[in-house]
């Protein structure tokens, strides 16, 4: 039907009789001549129709926005003075000749270039419209390369792609599972996948040796900015590795990518143990462009009358940290009260700070209400600690370590944004060292990675004390995003079996759930190890997308439901029968509390 994309056509092409299909962008009418920006997923291709072909001219005067349109004509040069610089196409047009409407379309729900004054759910809705925006669709020809190119990769690298179930047991990866009952098995679930972990270790015992997957996980989990319910990942695992190989080979195959797709030579990528990471940034995935630092001064202030220092300071469970921010003498009392706000999201009580007018002159040369707390040895003692300088500024955390992280490893972000101190535009690093387990609130331990995380020490060193013991986990991280995570696996029964008590899950509980990971362990598995990429994460990081909504095609809202189909949706009595299900309440009457009253009323 056509000769050419719409985006394709130059001057090369003058002279030439061409043929192209796409979506009339935009009409215009000219004293008796009509242009015609057509459009399709290349780009935009100005026609211009005269009267000289009259049936063509009349039918262009029909013609409407998002009008699907066949146009054969020549390719000319534009007369000078109207060409335009920022188009590709834009020092030609074509001298339509004939024209076809293949398809008239209703006016479309927002005009394509005024999206930005349209709301998101309104695109959500019209997902297919909003698609055709150029910036739309050259994120998904992005996406594609990207994925093309990792396939490729790892292709070449010996990797299998091997798909695994969608319909399967639990996968334990800490978040909610989505469940699909059973119609021929009255009671029973099905779970979607929150990984295809357990089935990537199988294949290990498989003797596939090398595996990948580009894969769909879906995790019933509260929604954040971020997150997605169903998302998408680069699944990887291999046999007879350790964790330098797997490091080397995904870091190698995440500059290439780089490389290849932005032409950005990404540095070496430093390593980190956990602990450091939490000690000088308050987080497990530090933004590295900001140099910004979390110091400790508890022992300064341990001896402190000041209980909202020494409080903390003595406790075990406590933390109390400096972060000291060169220039911040600048910052007035408003944004000093708004940063407050900013740390009392995370659960600060407050942000004691002082400003450093002049360090020569010792206590004198500072500004802050906390000194006569602190006295005038400690304040100096912090100031020397954390290296203060004429104009800084320095704040403090002081409450239970993870309140300390969590609010002084955001302020450190955002301050480090808001005061332009970024040094570089990438940051990767791998951290490395976690704990095994971290602390639930009731006291009991859970895995920080999945249980199947192999630790660092030997099964009777974790026995013995689990909350201390490390893993073999590792995080990928690239400007403060996790891009990705894994970890070697336990590969005997025995170690396995370790960790499930440690975590809590008895013996029958182990066997019930997991009694297949258990079985293949003992006969005959390899050692091996893997990760998984957030691909949805790395494509935004990639694009600078400021939402992960804006990187895939059909996703959900922050409530997981999807706009266009209306999703989740209500089922028959007759299909609930089915499935041996039945409703605690009444069906809802048609259209309450359902997506499609949502929508409506959004
Ligand atoms: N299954 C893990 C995850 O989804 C990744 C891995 O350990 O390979 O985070």
């Amino acid at each position: 039907m056509r000769s050419h994309y719409c985006g394709g056509i130059n001057e090369s092409h003058i002279d030439q009789e061409v043929t192209l299909c796409g979506w009339v962008h935009r009409r215009r009418d000219h004293g008796g001549v009509i242009f015609l920006d057509l459009r399709d997923r290349d780009g935009m291709s100005q026609v211009v129709i005269d009267p000289d072909t009259p049936e063509s001219f009349a039918l262009a005067e029909k013609v409407r926005s998002e009008f699907v349109v066949q146009i054969t004509g020549r390719v000319r040069r534009r007369p000078a003075g109207t060409e335009n610089s920022n188009m590709s196409t834009g020092q030609v047009e074509v001298l339509g000749k004939q024209l076809a409407i293949l398809n008239a379309a209703a006016t479309p729900p927002f005009p394509l270039d005024e999206h930005e004054h349209v709301g998101e759910d309104v695109r959500l809705k019209y997902r297919y419209v909003d698609l055709r925006r150029p910036e739309m669709i050259n994120r998904l020809r992005f996406r594609s390369r990207v994925t093309s190119y990792v396939r490729n990769f790892l292709d070449g690298n010996g990797f299998m792609d091997v798909e695994t179930p969608i319909l399967t047991r639990a996968t334990p990866e800490g978040a909610r599972d989505y469940l699909v009952p059973s119609r021929t098995h009255e009671g029973s679930f099905f779970a979607l996948p929150q990984s295809p972990q357990l089935f990537k270790q199988l294949l290990m015992v498989s003797g596939v040796d090398r595996y990948y997957q580009i894969a769909k996980c879906f995790r019933d989990e509260d929604l954040r900015a971020d997150r997605q319910p169903e998302f998408t990942q680069i699944d990887i695992e291999a046999s007879f590795v350790d964790e330098e190989t797997l490091m080397s080979l995904t870091e190698d195959m995440i500059r290439a990518l780089f490389k290849d797709v932005l032409e950005i030579a990404l540095p070496a990528f430093p390593r980190m143990p956990y602990k450091e990471a939490m000690q000088r940034y308050g987080s497990d995935k530090p933004d590295l462009r900001i140099p910004l630092e979390l110091i400790d001064v508890g022992d300064l202030v341990a001896g402190v009358d000041f209980k909202v220092f020494a409080g903390p300071a003595n406790d075990e469970k406590g933390r109390v940290a400096a972060l000291r921010v060169p220039r911040g003498g600048e910052l007035t009392r408003k944004q000093i009260d708004d940063y407050t706000k900013f740390v009392g999201i995370y659960g600060a009580k407050g942000l004691a700070y002082i400003k450093v007018n002049d360090v020569s002159k010792g206590v004198e040369g500072l500004q802050s209400p906390i000194i006569k707390f602190l006295g005038d040895d400690v304040a100096q003692a912090v100031i020397e600690r954390v290296a203060a300088e004429d104009g800084d500024i320095v704040f403090f955390g002081a409450d239970k370590t993870n309140v300390v992280n969590e609010a002084l490893g955001a302020l450190r972000i955002k301050v480090g944004h808001d005061m332009k101190l970024l040094t570089t535009d990438w940051a990767p690093l791998w951290v490395v060292d976690f704990p095994m387990f971290e602390e639930t609130p009731d006291g009991g331990l859970t895995a920080i990675h999945h249980p199947f995380t192999a630790p660092s020490c030997t099964p009777e060193e974790l026995a013995a004390s689990p909350a201390t013991a490390l893993s073999r986990a590792y995080d990928m991280v690239l400007n403060g995003t996790e891009l990705g995570g894994g970890s070697i696996r336990i590969h005997d029964q025995s170690t396995q079996e370790g960790v499930f008590r440690a975590l809590g899950i008895g013996d029958e509980e182990a066997r019930e759930k997991f009694g297949f990971l258990l079985d293949a362990l003992k006969y005959g598995c390899p050692p091996h190890g893997g990760l998984a990429f957030g691909l949805d994460r790395l494509i935004m990081l990639m694009t600078g997308a400021t939402s992960i909504r804006d990187v895939i095609a059909f996703p959900k809202t922050q409530s997981a439901t999807c706009l266009m189909t209306q999703a989740p949706g209500e089922v028959t009595d007759k299909q609930l029968r089915e499935l041996h299900i039945r409703r605690r309440k009444p069906a809802a009457k048609a259209g309450e509390g359902s997506v499609a009253q949502q929508a409506e009323e959004s």
